[in-house]
């Protein structure tokens, strides 16, 4: 066996926010090479090259490791992935220099720094920081008790700046929020920002995104003075008699701008640019939106992985605020009376009383679902919005029976059995169905080479969007940047001295915080674009291999989740046609029939679109609704059913 070199070759990682600023990193490599020097190892870094690779976006070159804008409590980055693997392939590797340990990680978890660490000396490699090395371990030798210390103490500490930092930033947010200034982000729709000055005098509105340093210097949300106002006063009118759904249908007939038109957003991970289409949720959170009467709230939605605010200040995160599957943080919505309320700079638009009992006759109406998100798990309903029921045109809705499942007619469930009939099909049988139809479409002999063309077609839009990879970094860059100074600004404000300083600190770190959201708004539009065509050559292969397995899987049926994946490359949508048979004594609705439609092929039916709330197909709110979805067979049609409750109005 070949032994690992004991004086050989050295390689260098870094992680940086990217800013602090490029002046750094090269610091670090001269650093680094000096010791190389000292210690007799070969070190090809100098600092010409991490300059190179920070303008390039580049996260290896020859003994240089780095990453850039990765928070350092994510283990698994692009540069430190490769350091890893390179330290176990390549035996002349014999030290591996990074400038400290939080540098190397900041976990959220000391251990997951020192098993970093150990991982890597137990390769027989020397890790060498500026204030200490450490030594080889063998195999299996455990951490001498005082360096394990040490680590936990450095690895805690990185930990606990992150929960500082956020700490300070809810401080900071609270007392803008306080003062009825903007926290930063997006205007609600009919309203713009507006740069005020100490007396609070409004200067004039800012450009989107437009940022501007000014000592004593806010930014507010005040109303635009445009055809949104005209738009807002007809909502709050039309819902008065309408349900929110039919006043989006009406807003949406009549082409009128949707808040978001042009922008992109993403549901369940598929980014889309948004389609024009007015939904309930933004009429609801537009009539909602305590500006219209003048009050500015903050804290409505707690996100965060550290702390979460609260009126008082931070709090720790509980079970609630946690994904129930991957017990990753989630965003949840705040109750009222944990809501910062405070009176906006400007005189009510809409009447207090008239709003008031708008919003009390919305809760009425059946708002119980508000904010509450639906628990999904998609491999487990392969058929999910596939399925319909040509009776009444609703989708079949997946329900558990009997350790298997089923799906069952939407309108039939909804309405408490008043409306349709018990249709259902079996689960299982349903998408063994599926797939073997699947199977009878692709294995034509046309279809195949066809398909595989069109994944291709795919594959090569991805690689263009490629090209946008070194203006994204350049970005993420920028953006660190900006995260460090705002870092800093908050560091700063913990420093101030009296209220004057600490204003001006505010001022700065809210200016901050307008940059920061533009920019990352900015990098989102690139990263969407990097994943609109998640296609790769090898998803090509992928794909086609899946396809040929298909009909050993339409045998078994077993592996729903690549069953769902493949109905959704094909857009399949099954129609069932019921009939009322009568056995035996009791009537029975049969499956008699259907239809299954692949690709953009019309639906044989209209498709029922409007509420599926409970409470409003009971009370009999109109049942049918002949707007046939013109984007059904995008793939991303789930934004129109699952709509993000609560998100941006
Ligand atoms: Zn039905």
């Amino acid at each position: 066996m070949k032994k690992r070199s004991e004086q050989g070759r050295a390689l260098f990682y870094s992680r940086d926010s990217g800013g602090r600023h490029e002046a750094t990193p090269p610091e670090y490599v001269r650093w680094a090479e000096r010791r190389a020097a000292e210690l007799g190892l070969q070190f090809d870094g100098t600092p010409e090259a991490i300059q190179e690779m920070i303008q390039s976006g580049e996260s290896v070159r020859g003994d240089i490791f780095f990453d850039f804008s990765v928070p350092g409590n994510i283990l698994s980055r692009k540069g430190l992935d490769a350091l890893r693997s390179t330290a176990k392939t390549d035996l002349k590797v014999s030290h591996i220099f990074s400038p400290k340990r939080n540098r190397l990680a900041r976990p959220d978890n000391a251990t997951d720094g020192i098993n970093l660490e150990n991982d890597l000396r137990k390769l027989g490699i020397t890790l060498v920081f500026m204030d200490r090395s450490l030594e080889p371990l063998k195999p299996r030798q455990r951490m001498p008790i005082g360096e394990l210390v040490m680590a936990a103490i450095d690895y805690d500490r990185s930990a606990e700046d992150r929960r500082e930092l956020a700490q300070k930033i809810i401080y900071a947010h609270i007392r803008l929020a306080k003062d009825a200034y903007s926290t930063g982000g997006q205007p609600p729709y009919g309203f713009r920002r507006w740069l005020v000055n100490e007396s609070g005098e409004a200067l004039r509105e800012l450009e989107k995104g437009e940022i501007v340093r000014r000592q004593g210097h806010h930014v507010v949300w005040l109303p635009s003075d445009d055809a949104e106002w005209t738009t807002i006063h007809r909502i709050l009118e039309l819902l008065k008699t309408n349900s929110a759904h039919g006043v989006a249908k009406i807003l949406t007939s009549e082409g009128i701008p949707t808040p978001n038109h042009g922008r992109y957003r993403t549901d369940n991970g598929v980014p889309h640019t948004t389609n024009g289409r007015w939904n309930q949720t933004t009429i609801i959170n537009i009539a909602r939106n305590p500006l219209l009467v003048g009050v500015m709230s903050y804290g409505r939605r707690a996100m965060g992985d550290q702390l979460r605010a609260t009126p008082n200040g931070p709090r720790e995160l509980t079970d609630s605020d946690l994904n129930e599957h991957s017990n990753s943080p989630k965003v949840v919505r705040n109750s009222n009376e944990n809501l910062i309320e405070a009176q906006a700079k400007f005189e009510p638009r809409v009447d207090p009383i008239e709003r008031q009992a708008l919003i009390d006759e919305l809760d009425r109406r059946g708002g119980t679902q508000r904010g509450k998100p639906r628990s999904r798990n998609p491999a487990q309903n392969p058929l999910g919005v596939r399925l319909f029921d040509m009776t009444c045109g609703w989708p079949m809705y997946r329900i558990p029976y009997k350790g298997s499942f089923r799906y069952r007619c939407g309108l039939y469930s909804q309405s408490c059995g008043g409306q349709c009939h018990h249709n259902h099909v079996d689960g299982v049988v349903a998408t063994k169905f599926a797939l073997n139809c699947v199977r009878q479409k692709l294995l034509s002999p046309t279809v195949m080479p066809k398909l595989e063309k069109r994944l291709r077609e795919l594959s090569e839009r991805n690689d263009q969007s490629d090209r946008n990879a070194p203006l994204l970094a350049k970005k993420q860059r920028e953006l660190s940047e900006l995260q460090d100074l705002r870092e800093k600004s908050v560091e700063n404000m913990g420093r101030a001295k009296n209220d004057a300083q600490y204003n001006a600190l505010a001022k700065r770190f809210d200016q901050l915080e307008e940059q920061i959201a533009s920019i990352e708004s900015a990098i989102k539009k690139l990263e969407d674009e990097l994943h609109s065509s998640p296609v790769g050559e090898d998803e090509v292969a992928m794909v086609m291999a899946a396809v040929h397995q298909l009909s050993e899987l339409a045998g078994k049926a077993d592996n729903l989740e690549l069953a769902r994946q493949i109905f959704q490359l094909t857009n399949l949508r099954m129609f069932m046609r019921f009939r009322p048979t009568r056995p035996k004594k009791r009537v029975i609705n049969k499956l008699v029939g259907g239809v299954v439609t692949f690709g953009d092929a019309a639906s044989p039916v209209e498709i029922y679109e409007g509420a599926t709330a409970h409470k409003e197909v009971r009370s009999g709110a109109k049942a049918s609704d002949p707007l046939r979805r013109s984007d059904f067979s995008d793939g991303e049609n789930k934004s129109l059913r699952n709509v993000s409750r609560g998100d941006t109005i």
